[in-house]
């Protein structure tokens, strides 16, 4: 991202000239600092960076929404949108800086914002499969280990820190969404950067699309590895084409993302794709303050047979050290002893660092948070409050569904229905997408965090839990284990084989209008062994209850090979001579059907009964 030239020492004539121009002519005057990004230009006119970036082009300039452009560039601009430019004082304009900066970091970090250090970025590698996301962290571990003595000794746990630039970068490394979503879904956001990885010989693929709605939906920003570009039909420019399709345009092409052409094999471009990562999390401005108690999330964790509990954590703020009591999850104890990543042993954790720790009670859960105590009886009141906390919230928290929508919008719980939406075929996606988002008013959005063509996965689940969202499928079917995950996490799938239904539930439920449909649950089924007389010309089925029950108040139905004969509800239903209200699979009864006689050996008896759903 180059700098725009330097600016002049002194104001430009041309810019004092307009102001008393502007005080003439009532044109509203704009104070402009030497330099300043697109994106706060934009802002500090309220209006598009695109139109921005236009009516750069139109004078001949190519910037990016993050390039930074100088006075006289950006005086040229302001006119086209009314505007009068004035340069400010730099005294003012650094009194200015330094106030809102600290105002800024105030409001972010709180009262101990003055001993805020800037920390490593926490990077997760996301991509395609097979495109090179284990080669390429393995690359990048391999070229650049902090500890340089360490250089051989395979990594012990779960993350790993680098050094480029005399900066650190710490890497997750459990590639893939899929990772980087649970911890999402369980309330850890620690990612600060995601490399999207995309071969250069096979291009945009389904789960790099679903890797950038992921990375997306978390706010993260991405910088593109565009990988193997030392295969012979590498075709990086392709895969820049369709990035943008998705949504991604690189910085040569006007956009704001940076993409670099790597070889995870070679080991090339490596040194390129981390000052990329730098660049990036330097513009999110990632800070801790050392100085606190650490807290931090867990990574991994597992019981070792000599060592006890064991769990990687990630620190987040603070630093720990040995002897520190800490509260993790629902469990506590007193650091025994830490790890690098490299295994070996270290007294002091600070912000953004991978550490094992040894010491705690017992193995607590990956997403669990850590607590510095300052003693035993305070660990025991962390944790009495813990668990306090996680009953509330677990009656507090229900996940949305088109059921609850129009009490969670009344309730200020929801204000954006995030959908994920699955179609058979790729040319479903739009229509429905964009009748979808039309469909939002002023109260609440349909915004659709990922759309693709395909079966729901477990993939969709986990992201919609992630995101409060609810899961909308056209034509598609749910996997056994996006199944088995909706039904543990509460996530909402709604099927449609009729567009209009899909638009039509959607709409009433974000009015509070849907109804429940009816649906029929089958109880139990028979086979009919004989028919016999139930007095007054009526008959009755001798039956053996094959599957479920058969219950005294059901609906019926009776088959006759595929045939239904008839629909009714159970007259009668006996065990001997007595009345029965249930039978049980394995028992054999009498069956008396309302208003039919006309049983036959052989029959099938359905039993059912009516419940209100919308699937
Ligand atoms: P993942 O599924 O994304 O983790 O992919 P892997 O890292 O397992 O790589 C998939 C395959 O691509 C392996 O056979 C790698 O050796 C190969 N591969 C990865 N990076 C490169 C590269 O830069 N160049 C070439 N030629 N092959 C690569």
């Amino acid at each position: 991202m180059a700098k725009a030239s330097k600016p002049e020492k002194t104001a430009p004539k041309a810019a004092e000239k307009t102001v008393k121009e502007a005080e003439q002519d009532n044109t509203p005057v704009i104070d402009l600092p030497r330099s300043i990004s697109v994106r706060q230009l934009a802002e500090m006119m309220d209006i598009d960076a695109i139109s921005i970036i236009k009516q750069l082009m139109r004078n001949g300039i190519m910037a990016n929404i993050n390039q930074v452009i100088d006075y006289e560039t950006a005086a040229s601009v302001v006119g086209s949108f009314g505007y009068k430019a004035h340069l400010t004082p730099i005294k003012d304009q650094l009194m200015a800086n330094a106030a809102e900066e600290s105002k800024r970091l105030k409001r972010k970090y709180g009262k101990d914002s003055a001993d805020l250090v800037t920390r490593p970025p926490v990077v997760t590698v996301l991509g395609h499969v097979d495109h090179g996301k284990t080669k390429l962290l393995d690359a990048i571990r391999k070229t650049n280990v902090v500890d340089s003595e360490a250089g051989g000794i395979t990594q012990h746990i779960g993350a790993y820190q680098v050094m480029i630039d005399k900066q650190k970068i710490t890497f997750l490394d459990t590639p893939g969404h899929e990772a980087f979503t649970a911890m999402r879904a369980h309330g850890a956001n620690i990612t600060d950067v995601a490399i999207l990885v995309v071969a250069a010989d096979d291009g945009v693929m389904p789960q790099t699309r679903e890797a950038i709605n992921h990375a997306r939906a978390a706010e993260v920003p991405i910088v593109v590895a565009i990988n193997k570009v030392d295969k012979d039909n590498a075709d990086p420019n392709r895969v820049k084409q369709q990035l943008a399709e998705a949504g991604l345009v690189v910085e040569e092409w006007g956009g704001n993302i940076v993409a670099v052409e790597v070889s995870a094999k070679e080991k090339k471009g490596i040194k390129e794709l981390l000052e990329s990562v730098l660049l990036v999390s330097e513009m999110e401005e990632l800070k801790a303050n050392p100085n606190l108690p650490a807290a931090g999330i867990v990574i991994e964790a597992e019981m070792d047979k000599s060592k006890g509990p064991l769990a990687t954590v990630l620190i987040q703020s603070g630093t720990l050290k040995e002897e520190d009591m800490v509260v993790v999850g629902t469990t506590s104890g007193r650091i025994r002893a830490m790890f690098n990543d490299t295994g070996k042993r270290i007294k002091k954790a600070e912000p953004s660092m991978p550490v094992e720790i040894l010491g705690l009670d017992a193995v607590p859960n990956v997403g669990d948070t850590l607590t510095t105590a300052s003693d035993e009886r305070h660990a025991q009141a962390i944790l009495a409050r813990r668990r306090a906390e996680q009953e509330k919230e677990a009656l507090k928290k229900q996940a949305v569904n088109l059921d609850n929508l129009y009490d969670q919008i009344n309730a200020g719980q929801v204000k954006e229905l995030n959908v994920i939406l699955k179609t058979d075929v790729q040319g479903s996606l739009e229509p429905i997408r964009t009748s979808l988002e039309r469909l939002g008013g002023d109260e609440v959005q349909v915004r659709i965090i990922h759309s693709a063509a395909g079966n729901v996965t477990e993939s969709d689940v986990m992201l919609a839990a992630a995101s409060n969202g609810i899961i909308i499928g056209f034509n598609v079917s749910p996997t056994e284990g996006a199944k088995r995950l909706a039904s543990t996490t509460g996530v909402d799938i709604s099927f449609y084989k009729i567009i209009y239904n899909l638009i039509d539930d959607v709409e009433k439920a974000l009015k509070g209008m849907l109804e429940p449909k009816l649906i029929e649950v089958i109880e139990g089924r028979a086979d009919v062994r004989a028919v016999f007389s139930a007095g007054k010309g009526a008959k009755a089925a001798g039956v053996l209850i094959t599957e479920g029950k058969a219950a005294r108040n059901a609906n019926v139905r009776v088959l006759r090979g595929k045939e239904i004969v008839v629909e009714s509800t159970v007259g009668s239903l006996k065990r001997f001579k007595d009345d029965a209200k249930e039978v049980q699979t394995g028992y054999e009864c009498g069956v008396g059907v309302k208003d039919f006689n006309d049983f036959k050996a052989g029959d099938v008896l359905e039993f059912y009964k009516i419940e209100k759903s919308r699937k």
